[in-house]
């Protein structure tokens, strides 16, 4: 039997349609619509193309959106102070500074900078702290829609053993507080694996559910897990005739597989859609109101 495929792309669009009668729902209560300002500094392609959707997608739900692009020489004192500007703007509910930065920005330095109350991305130590104090206010947007992903797809992780590979601060890292919280939609034991792991393939095989975030197209093959698995694969590499493919070996893992993301179409479009949850859930907390 083929797996279930984990559809991101057509759940993006559910969550998408939930999110846009929030937003005007918000827009009517207040007077005002949730806003969310991009900072992008440099002209990195790939930074210009994401930023571009996330604007897309605001506009689609009814979220207000400024691009903020800013040369490639900016300094780190001129990005500080654009960003203390923004901190201080009653209309921009949600900051979001595009990572990479340039080489010659401390980015930590600038992600300390954000507002913890406008931190959409999830990635301030304020916002992270209170994840792993199991009391969060925005989960970072690839993780958690991760968690969308396996919830609404009916893949049930509580008392399950959920394998990360990738301990990044932006994904797996999070990924396991999110699902180690005492939570519905959680509940799981969690191991997370990365470059220095021991016998990775012996770990993976022990999961229900493996997760893949490590950026090497097709790593996960099909004798790393066990029949039934449920693979997340958030994993994004471009080869060289131009293809994208995922960090799973999709073809072989899915005759294994119980339940499978595809790449493109699975997790990209849920990292996204959980911005705009996030920059809604901002925009209420700021209003005075109760997060999402
Ligand atoms: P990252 O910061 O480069 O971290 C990669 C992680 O993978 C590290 O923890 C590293 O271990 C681990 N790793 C690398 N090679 C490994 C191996 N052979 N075996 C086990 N672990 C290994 O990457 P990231 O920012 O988390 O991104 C990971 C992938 O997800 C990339 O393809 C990225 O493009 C994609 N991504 C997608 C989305 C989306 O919206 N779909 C969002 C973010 C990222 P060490 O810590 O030991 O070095």
């Amino acid at each position: 039997m083929p797996p279930l495929l984990l559809d991101g792309k057509q759940l993006a669009q559910t969550m998408q349609a939930e999110i846009a009668a929030e937003a005007e729902a918000f827009a009517r209560q207040h007077g005002v619509r949730p806003g969310l300002a991009a900072v992008l500094v440099g002209d990195n392609p790939a930074s210009q193309i994401y930023v571009r959707n996330k604007r897309r997608d605001c506009q689609k739900v009814g979220i207000d959106s400024w691009q903020h692009e800013l040369p490639r020489e900016t300094t780190q004192a001129q990005l500080l102070e654009h960003v203390a500007r923004l901190n201080a703007d009653p209309a921009v509910h949600g900051i979001l500074v595009q990572l990479p930065l340039p080489p010659h920005i401390d980015e930590s330095a600038v992600i300390r900078a954000v507002a913890p109350a406008k931190d959409v991305d999830g990635f301030t130590p304020e916002n992270l702290g209170l994840l792993a104090a199991g009391h969060p206010r925005y989960l970072p947007c690839t993780p958690h829609g991760v968690q969308q992903l396996l919830l609404r797809g009916g893949i049930p992780v509580d008392g399950r053993h959920v394998v990360i590979v990738g301990r990044s601060n932006i994904v797996g890292k999070p990924l396991a507080l999110i699902l180690m919280q005492k939570a519905p939609g959680a509940n799981a034991t969690v191991t997370v694996c990365h470059s220095r792991s021991r016998d990775l393939a012996g770990l993976t095989r022990q999961a229900d559910v493996v997760v893949v975030a490590i950026g090497q197209a097709r790593f996960l093959k099909a004798d790393m897990v066990r029949p039934g698995v449920a693979v997340v694969d958030v994993g994004i590499n471009r080869l060289p005739d131009g293809k994208v493919v995922g960090d799973v070996d999709f073809g072989p893992v899915s005759a294994v597989a119980g339940a499978i993301t595809p790449v493109p179409g699975g997790v990209g479009p849920m990292t996204i859609t959980m911005l705009l949850h996030n920059t809604l859930q901002a925009a209420r907390l700021q209003a005075g109101g109760r997060g999402a």
